[in-house]
């Protein structure tokens, strides 16, 4: 009875300590402002990520594969002790509800072999061999992993040997002691990932739309949504975002870790209805105006955190309100504004494009609505690629026209936070798009597809719009092939990881040669440094995304870079030969092809 009564008292007291910082927590996020326009519907695509990204541990396996492994193990292992547990406190109370040496407990002590060897070989890798990206030691982390070795340790002693009363409490000791630290360390995403997955905000990187007229983004506690504070709470600070993120690569001081944890560091101080403003203590407006919104970080994240909507929301909380100050941004958006285009020419230098490379207008009757973009329209290089891709769309006999006025898709301006910039070109923009009764859209933009497509829904529906890599990977078939020198690839971000395309573009390109990947590649490629409006600010400090990512291309010693995006190639225009003695050519996936049809067309 005393025992019982023991144990009773230690159970009590093991759930009181978890609930005591678990509660809180809970409150904070349920008290945080509701998300706009948030549904929970379709639930398929949810169900799906939930399966596959906490049942089955996916994502943490593919992106670090041995210690991936082992994280799963633990996982698969606490659910298959979980009956075993529940059992094993019965037993305490004299009312165990398993039938003793059934197959049940065979399976659990295959799992403890497992779990025990995993947390022992995390444990030399965290504490001993001490991957930088995980910062620094967490002593917490080291007595977690103890408690979860003698919890195996001890299941297998008692299987093997027979359970006694002393194996029998140090198993429970373990356990009391193992509970009320999960929410208080970064444990707690044991309980919280499987919520901060299920309730995502739907897309990749999704902006989310601005509840009201009073709403002018995260500018103070009050803004944080419920979302980001579940999201800011479930990090497990493991450093895979910080591992991927260009900007903290090349030395910059954004850390998307940071960005997570700082949500967090306000909710602990402050609360979700403080004044206090977002940018201070915990979050840096210098390090979020650094972001390219590459999305690598929020791709790698094993539990869900989305970084680009935390980081465009800080920005349009300070753009808005009138607190971020930047020579370049004012006159990117006084551009905007005025001329209607990112790089402030004047539309005439448009009307003289088309006629000097005789595009044809569009009028309602062609097949395609060919999109040119501010890169397009007013970018010497830009240019070229459209005409390459005008060649190759006349050489397949696809009828295609440009819109005798186009503005910017307002991508710059949606990415660096000033929705009043970005409301202004996008409605004009539909209303242009409606006006001329396009039915299909090509571009060589990625970004301009990911803002009509997406960005776009808040204001209106455009047109079906596609990559002109898309296009010309489905025309394959009626291609010339020309086998030339060694291309190396690169992945652009608004291509690749926004839209998943990824194997077009080397389609396309394999007509013209051998395709190669640099190491870094497809779903984890490498920002060219231009995105989330950069391309437009400043010189960045440290080393220039750009170079870095040049030199890897060039390392792979391959003839010609093949980029699939106009301001990837205006990055890298003099970003190769800053890094290489002999850099290689640097080409559209539009003008490859191109340079293979005959001379005449
Ligand atoms: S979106 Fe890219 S640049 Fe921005 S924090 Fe994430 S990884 Fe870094
Ligand atoms: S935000 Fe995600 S990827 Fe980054 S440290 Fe936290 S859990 Fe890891």
């Amino acid at each position: 009875m005393f025992e019982k009564l023991l144990l009773a008292l230690l159970l009590v007291a093991s759930l009181a300590g978890f609930w005591w910082r678990f509660g809180a927590v809970l409150r904070k996020i349920r008290a945080a402002k509701p998300d706009a326009n948030f549904s929970l519907f379709p639930l398929g695509p949810r169900i799906r990520e939930l399966v596959w990204e906490v049942m089955l541990q996916a994502k943490v396996i593919r992106e670090r594969p041995l210690p991936g492994l082992a994280h799963a193990f633990v996982f698969w292992g606490f659910c298959a002790f979980a009956l075993v547990t529940l059992n094993h406190i019965a037993i305490g109370f004299g009312t165990p509800f398993l039938p003793p040496g059934g197959f049940y407990f065979q399976l659990a002590a295959a799992f403890a072999v497992l779990v025990a060897i995993s947390i022992a070989g995390l444990f030399v890798r965290r504490f001993f061999l001490r991957p930088k990206w995980l910062g620094e030691i967490s002593y917490q982390s080291g007595v977690i992993a103890m408690l979860i070795f003698v919890l195996m340790a001890t299941y297998l002693v008692a299987f093997w040997s027979g359970d006694s009363k002393s194996i029998w409490w140090t198993h429970t000791a373990a356990l009391l002691v193992f509970l009320p630290l999960i929410p208080h360390t970064k444990h707690l995403h044991l309980v919280l990932s499987p919520f901060s997955i299920f309730l995502s905000r739907g897309s990749f990187a999704k902006i989310p739309p601005l509840a009201n007229d009073d709403d002018f983004g995260l500018d103070t506690g009050e803004d944080l949504t419920q979302i980001a504070a579940l999201q800011g709470y479930s990090c497990v600070e493991c450093g895979r975002c910080t591992e991927h993120c260009p900007a903290n690569n090349t030395g910059k001081i954004l850390d998307p870790k940071q960005i997570a944890l700082g949500v967090r560091g306000y909710l602990n101080e402050f609360g979700p209805a403080s004044e206090e403003p977002l940018f201070g203590k915990h979050l840096s407006q210098e390090a979020a105006f650094q972001c390219t919104t590459c999305g690598a970080c929020e791709y790698q994240c094993p539990v869900g955190v989305e970084h680009v909507p935390i980081i465009v929301g800080l920005r349009r909380g300070a753009v808005n309100t009138g607190k971020w100050e930047d020579t370049y941004g004012t006159k990117l958006f006084l551009a905007l504004e005025r001329n209607g285009n990112a790089l402030g020419f004047s539309s005439t230098e448009r009307d003289k494009f088309i006629a000097k490379e005789q595009l044809p207008i569009f009028d309602g009757s062609q097949e395609y609505c060919l999109w040119l973009g501010c890169m397009g329209a007013y970018d010497p290089q830009g240019r070229e690629i459209i005409a390459a891709f005008a060649r190759v769309m006349r050489h397949l006999g696809t009828t295609f026209g440009v819109l005798q006025k186009e503005k910017c898709t307002g991508d710059p301006a949606r990415r660096l936070g000033n929705d009043l910039v970005f409301q202004q070109l996008a409605e004009s923009n539909l209303e242009t798009l409606k006006q001329s009764k396009a039915k299909k859209i090509v571009s060589i933009c990625p970004h301009c597809v990911r803002t009509i497509s997406t960005d776009y829904q808040e204001h209106g529906q455009a047109p079906p719009i596609e990559h002109h890599s898309e296009f010309m990977a489905r025309h394959i078939d009626q291609l010339p092939k020309s086998q030339g020198e060694d291309i190396v690839y690169h992945d652009p971000c608004y291509l690749g990881r926004y839209r998943n395309v990824y194997d077009e573009p080397r389609t396309v390109l394999s007509l013209s040669g051998q395709v190669i990947d640099p190491p870094r590649a497809r779903e984890r490629s490498f920002c060219c440094g231009a995105g989330g409006g950069l391309a437009f600010l400043g010189e960045e400090k440290g080393e220039r995304v750009s170079h870095n990512r040049a030199r890897e291309l060039a390392a792979t010693g391959a003839g010609t870079v093949a980029a699939a995006c106009p301001f990837c190639n205006t990055m890298f225009r003099d970003a190769l030969s800053a890094v290489s003695s002999s850099p290689p050519k640097l080409l559209d996936i539009a003008q490859i092809v191109a340079a293979s049809l005959p001379a005449q067309e």
